[in-house]
């Protein structure tokens, strides 16, 4: 029987990721942590399940009468616009946070980490193999969270090099769904909340530049079973992403085709704003079989509108309860 550590696991992921673990016959505990910076405890609302903890605290400083089998880290803000707000606090959750939770891990234990796609900054190749070392400034003005989840990995698989620690490591690319806060700020929560509330869905520069979006349920399969369901050899980091590359600008107008009056304006471009990202996928193809992004776009924002919609009602419900 394991005992897990979840940090990080009142986020938007990391939710989804603690409904999954709890579905496991041989985790006897688990123990969230989260500081509720960016995560929410209504996330893990839901949970009624004797074996389920919820702590308040920064990773760094978690206190904890006793050690696991497994660590999950995914205790980061992921949007631009709150790490860039609090950057020093991005570095320490992602590397301090990293030192903390290797501490609490027992002998012969498990440690999984979602690192980023961000490690390949502004590619310079297009799509990003595992081995594309990246194009990222390391004083620019994403540098907190691409530089810490960067070291974060350094750290880890030198942990694997030196102590012989078992690590998985995923580079996640942009994922959406929901349980994304509403004042999250990256594209797709921003589109629909802006054509909800009946504000200008506002595009950064002329929405040219592309991403690839990956549905939180396809995502959160993929780090499932390279995490704990598949018997797994590959020790290095692993791309996790949709590979269908869309710009930024056809997410906006599908939105706005689905949201009645919906309409776009376009502010000024974000320094250092990455012009393109796509998951190679060559490796996650071998080493998780069968997996793919199975839900498309227009229907992962179809379903995240849904959702978002929802909460504006029960929103509204309660505040008028
Ligand atoms: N973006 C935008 N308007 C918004 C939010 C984001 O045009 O209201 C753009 C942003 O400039 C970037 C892309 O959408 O080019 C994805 O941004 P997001 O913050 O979702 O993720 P990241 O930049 O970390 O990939």
């Amino acid at each position: 029987m394991k005992s897990v550590l979840l940090a990080g696991g009142a986020g938007f992921i990391g939710s989804h990721l603690a409904d999954r673990l709890l579905k496991r016959s041989d985790v006897e505990r688990l123990v969230v942590v989260d500081n509720l910076w960016t995560g929410l405890r209504e996330n893990l609302a839901h949970i009624r399940d004797a074996r389920f903890t919820f702590v308040r605290s920064d990773v760094e400083s978690f206190q904890s009468p006793c050690m696991f089998d497994e660590v999950y880290h995914l205790a980061s803000p992921a949007s631009p616009p709150w790490y860039m707000q609090e950057p020093e606090r991005t570095i320490s959750a992602n590397l301090l946070g990293a030192f903390r939770l290797r501490d609490l891990l027992l002998p012969g234990g498990r440690f999984c980490f979602t690192s980023t796609s961000e490690v390949y900054g502004d590619p310079l190749v297009s799509p990003q193999p595992e081995s594309y070392r990246g194009s990222v400034d390391c004083t620019g003005p994403r540098s907190s969270y691409d530089e810490s989840k960067r070291c974060t990995e350094a750290f880890l698989f030198e942990s694997q090099r030196m102590r012989g620690l078992d690590v998985r490591v995923v580079r996640l690319f942009n994922v959406y769904g929901p349980r994304t806060r509403e004042d999250d700020g990256r594209a797709v929560s921003n589109f629909i909340m802006q054509a909800l509330n009946g504000r200008p869905v506002t595009i950064y520069g002329d929405g040219m530049q592309s991403r690839s979006w990956g549905y939180v349920d396809d995502i959160v399969e993929g780090l499932e079973r390279f995490f704990w369901r598949d018997p797994i050899e590959h020790r290095r980091p692993l791309n996790v992403g949709n590979d269908r590359e869309i710009p930024v600008i056809d997410v906006a107008r599908h939105i706005c085709r689905l949201v009645p009056g919906a309409r776009i304006t376009h502010l000024d471009p974000v320094p250092q704003d990455p012009t393109n990202r796509r998951p190679d996928l060559t490796v996650a193809n071998r080493v998780l079989p069968g997996w793919t992004c199975h839900i498309p776009y227009e229907r992962g924002v179809a379903l995240t509108l849904k959702w978002f919609r929802s909460q504006l009602t029960s929103d509204y419900t309660a505040m008028s309860a």
